[in-house]
């Protein structure tokens, strides 16, 4: 089968569970950066980073996963002097992606830290996971994206993550990827099968956000065995991370 996992935090997830889906068919996987309580210090994530680049990727091939690492400063985990972790970042190699980012209550500082990290990626030329939050989903997915228009930040580049069957298509017409992710909480089999029948699947990349609550690992071949679309579970995540 050989799908892709695009929203992972496997550092929250055991060997066995890696394992168990390698051995169901989800050979790829991108792990991303966040941390589950506020860091106080900048090199909290850059050990973070070292931790997901180095040490992630190895225990993951041990399960009989490809393991991808993106690298960012969750809008939960803004540390003081932040800039030292972009710093950091732009130095660093051994990453795929710059994410988790994104916008979770949208104050000041958040918007910041955003808009520094797109201008990194926007430089880089390097893909970006970014995060939308369950609660008032669709005005701080308005904010992000005035963000992302304000910087020309290119729209093949960002993948908006956690879309809602309401936010989907503003995502969608902005051309955009879309994120979709099946979770307790977040999407259900059904609804993104009715967002691909919907929207079609050229821009939709499926994940489950497995990581550090409760979350089916399985998510992504539960999808596939729905609707067998190879575009939304893996082709379209290879091609927009070119893995
Ligand atoms: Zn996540």
């Amino acid at each position: 089968m050989n799908l892709v996992d695009t929203h992972i935090h496997s550092e929250g997830r055991s060997v066995e569970d890696l394992r168990f889906m390698a051995d169901n068919g989800i050979s790829k996987a991108i792990t991303c950066a966040f941390y589950p309580i506020k860091p106080r210090f900048p090199e909290t994530l850059m050990d973070l980073f070292r931790k997901l680049t180095e040490y992630e990727p190895e225990r993951a091939e041990k399960a009989g996963m490809k393991l991808y690492s993106a690298v960012g400063i969750h809008p939960r985990c803004i540390p003081e002097n932040w800039m030292k972790v972009l710093d950091f970042i732009a130095e660093y190699s051994g990453y795929t992606a710059i994410g988790e980012i994104g916008l979770e209550n949208a104050g000041d500082e958040e918007k910041e830290v955003l808009m520094a990290q797109l201008k990194l990626a926007k430089k880089l030329d390097i893909p970006c996971i970014i995060h939308t939050p369950k609660k008032n989903k669709k005005p701080i997915l308005e904010k992000t994206i005035e963000i992302l228009e304000r910087i020309s930040f290119p729209e093949d580049l960002a993948l908006i993550d956690h879309v809602s069957v309401d936010t989907v298509e503003i995502v969608l017409n902005k051309e955009y990827w879309a994120g979709i992710t099946i979770q307790p909480g977040k999407l259900s089999v059904e609804e993104a099968l009715s967002i691909i029948d919907e929207y079609g699947d050229e821009r939709l990349i499926a994940n489950s956000d497995a990581g550090f609550s409760e979350s089916d690992t399985l998510a992504v071949k539960k999808l596939y065995e729905e609707c067998k679309n190879e575009d939304v579970t893996r082709k379209n995540a290879e091609k927009f991370f070119s893995i």
